[in-house]
């Protein structure tokens, strides 16, 4: 399951994301239990959010990144 209708703050640019909902181990990293936060799946992106909206979304923990060709950023 996964959308890619999203643009990503941090990544930047005029494009979309594919985002993906937030594994165990990450829910667990960020201390919630929600169900309803998704993440950026580009090389090198922390970021996270609420289904509808940017607010509430964050940064993942570094360990967290996604692995990136690139990961100099
Ligand atoms: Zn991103």
């Amino acid at each position: 399951m996964f959308f890619k209708d999203k643009h990503c703050p941090t990544c930047g640019g005029s494009g979309t994301q594919v985002f993906t909902p937030l594994k165990p181990e990450e829910r667990k990293a960020l201390g919630t239990h929600r169900t309803d936060l998704w993440r950026c799946t580009a090389a090198g992106c922390r970021w996270y959010q609420p289904w509808g909206h940017r607010a509430g979304g964050g940064r993942l923990p570094e360990e967290l990144q996604n692995p990136g060709a690139d990961a100099s950023v």
